[in-house]
């Protein structure tokens, strides 16, 4: 049977999505993915989503906010979508379950964590190496912690991770920062966070689990060790659209293209959230975006005669 609208993702964007197509009667059908909730789910205090003035943690924004979509009948299922083919109408979309064919679609697919790329990452992920304060940090009480990156992410998480570390040291490449003001005051008031400016990491060492990292002061281009138990990296993101590689416009990044109302290359075929947003990237702007798609899902659909 033919759906009307698929969701792909499940993060603000794609929940915020649901919600609007579900009160339009669409029944929309969004696949979860690999983790519900994306990226706000693995965010710890979320203080500036509009309507929590006490602020909440990330996991129950997105609670909040499957229950609300499937409240208005929203069909979340756990499955991962594997491959697409929007080459016709209806589209398909496959997953290891089953085949859908979807009238119309919105890809709400997000961005994933970039890795620093530099030796021992890899290879000590999850034995010292993360990029989730919230799923690892727990693991590195009274341990040393460094965070890489020197944007809100960083900031944040290196707060978080202050309840955890006897120390959390800031490694940024360059001396200014990205992240807000507010982060950086709440930071400087901390006295478990130190700040390494104009700081790179040349490796991440270890024997079964990090032990050390190698840090080369851009300044003075001398290398020094030092001791080390867990690192978590806050280097920005990279765009979930190799699924519609080939199949979609994307600019060089790999950010998907869209029009100022969210239509991609496709017609019938919608874009909300960090998969085509590289600028703006909060979850309040996903989800306005998600609102926005579903908006015009809608208008696609009546124009088929599809209600
Ligand atoms: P971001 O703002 O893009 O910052 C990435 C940081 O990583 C930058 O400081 C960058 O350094 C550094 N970096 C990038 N590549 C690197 C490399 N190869 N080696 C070393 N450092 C590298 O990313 P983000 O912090 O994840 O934030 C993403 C978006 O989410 C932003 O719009 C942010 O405002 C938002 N956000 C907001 C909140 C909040 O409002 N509370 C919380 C989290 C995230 P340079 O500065 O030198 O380029």
């Amino acid at each position: 049977m033919s759906e009307k609208l698929a969701i792909i993702g499940s993060g603000p964007a794609g929940l915020t999505a649901a919600l609007y197509a579900a009160r339009a009667d669409l029944a929309p059908l969004v696949f979860a993915g690999p983790a519900f909730g994306g990226q706000i789910a693995t965010t710890t205090e979320v203080e500036n989503f509009p309507g929590f003035p006490g602020g909440l943690q990330g996991p129950e924004l997105t609670a909040k906010m499957r229950e609300q979509a499937e409240r208005f009948g929203s069909r979340i299922i756990e499955e991962t979508v594997e491959s697409v083919d929007l080459s016709q109408r209806p589209f398909k979309i496959g997953t290891s379950e089953s085949t859908y064919e979807v009238a119309s679609l919105i890809i709400a697919t997000g961005a994933t964590p970039r890795p620093l790329g530099v030796p021992g990452e890899t290879e000590f992920i999850g034995r010292g190496v993360s990029y989730c304060a919230t799923c690892d940090g727990f693991f590195f009480r009274g341990k040393e912690i460094i965070v890489v990156g020197g944007g809100d992410s960083a900031f944040q998480e290196a707060l978080f991770l202050t309840k955890f570390g006897k120390r959390v040291r800031i490694v940024h490449r360059r001396d200014t920062f990205r992240a807000g003001a507010t982060l950086l005051k709440y930071a400087a008031a901390n006295p478990k966070i130190e700040i390494v400016p104009n700081t790179v990491i040349e490796t991440i060492n270890g024997n079964g689990k990090v032990t050390d990292v190698i840090f080369k002061n851009l300044k003075t281009g001398q290398n020094a060790p030092s001791a080390v138990d867990g690192v978590f990296i806050f280097v920005g993101h990279e765009p979930n659209s190799q699924l519609f590689s080939g199949q979609l416009a994307m600019d060089e990044s790999g950010y998907l293209v869209v029009d100022s109302r969210l239509h991609t290359s496709v017609p019938g075929v919608f874009a909300a959230g960090e998969i085509h947003d590289s600028w703006f990237k909060q979850a309040i702007t996903s989800a306005g975006f998600g609102c926005m798609a579903a908006l015009e899902a809608e208008k696609f659909l009546a124009g088929q005669n599809i209600h």
